[in-house]
């Protein structure tokens, strides 16, 4: 099933401008994703995790690189369009749930309205049919604030559902939720992942590699390693190479060992050696 690609970034920039400054977001990330795959994105607070999934939901355009979602080209496609695979192909859940959900509206009204929108069809019936998949048959008709803090996030994940996405986007979903209602919510992801959708969940905790097939990390604005449980149940941490060769050594170590902008090479039986010059 996993091999077919969905989501491929090549050399990725997102460039702001602030003031009279410029802040890089992205530096030449490199990110493909197959079909059906669950996987976690980790990084510190600044590294350009959220402009990541801005850039893939078609919220933001990236400066230079290529991104590719199911066959769309993110960087070339037409405002219009662009407006219309936001709407179509992508499923968003945010932190905070005020941001997915529409306050004034029950659940089912909330449910309602993205397919609205899109102009579909028995729009009732699939919404009710999704509140019931995410555990809200008996909440349809409450409105957004009588709703606990799980049970929003869960009605903005059937409100992601509503147009059948190709792609769900969750920006740290569980960060303002506690640690049980937060399983919860990976259970009903994992669901999900199940009958084949694919999903990218940023989390500032690394322990979310136990509820995903893999974890990137980002630093930087660029992929910098990848985490995965080996066999022995401990989670080994891999530094990416790109296709040019270059890795990123974490700016702690190279404090540590003085490295600078030279360093020196050195091949050795087991590995490479990265020293500093004399
Ligand atoms: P994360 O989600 O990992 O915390 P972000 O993607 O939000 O990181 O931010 C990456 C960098 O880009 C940060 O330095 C942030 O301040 C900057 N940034 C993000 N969005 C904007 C924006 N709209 N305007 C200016 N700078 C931004
Ligand atoms: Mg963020």
């Amino acid at each position: 099933m996993k091999n077919e690609l969905i989501i491929s970034c090549e050399n990725l920039t997102k460039h702001f401008t602030l003031g009279d400054g410029e802040v890089i977001a992205l530096q030449g990330l490199d990110l493909t994703v197959q079909r059906g795959e669950m996987i976690g994105i980790v990084g510190v607070s600044g590294s350009g995790k959220s402009t990541l999934m801005n850039v893939l939901g078609g919220l933001i355009r990236p400066t230079s690189g290529q991104v590719r979602v199911n066959d769309h080209n993110l960087l070339t496609l037409s405002t219009r369009a662009l407006d219309r695979y936001r709407r179509e192909e992508v499923g968003f859940i945010w932190q905070q749930s005020a941001r997915n959900l529409i306050p004034y509206l029950s659940a089912l009204e909330n449910v309602v309205y993205p397919m609205t929108l899109a102009g579909r069809r028995h729009k009732r019936e699939r919404a009710e049919a999704l509140l019931l998949q995410v555990g809200l048959g008996e909440r349809m008709h409450h409105h957004i604030p009588t709703l606990s803090g799980g049970e929003q996030q869960r009605v903005a994940i059937a409100v992601a559902l509503a147009n059948e996405p190709s792609i769900l986007l969750a920006d740290e979903p569980t960060g303002e939720l506690d640690t049980a209602t937060a399983l919860d919510v990976f259970a009903l992801f994992d669901q999900l992942n199940e009958a084949g959708l694919t999903i990218l969940i940023v989390s500032h905790d690394p322990t979310i590699a136990r509820h995903v097939d893999r974890v990137v990390g980002i630093r930087d604005g660029r992929l910098a390693v990848e985490m995965r449980e080996s066999a022995d149940d401990t989670i080994e941490e891999l530094t990416i190479m790109d296709a040019q060769g270059r890795i990123q050594i974490p700016a702690d170590i190279r404090a540590a060992l003085g490295l600078t902008d030279r360093v020196v090479l050195e091949q050795t039986d087991d590995g490479v050696l990265i020293r500093t010059t004399k």
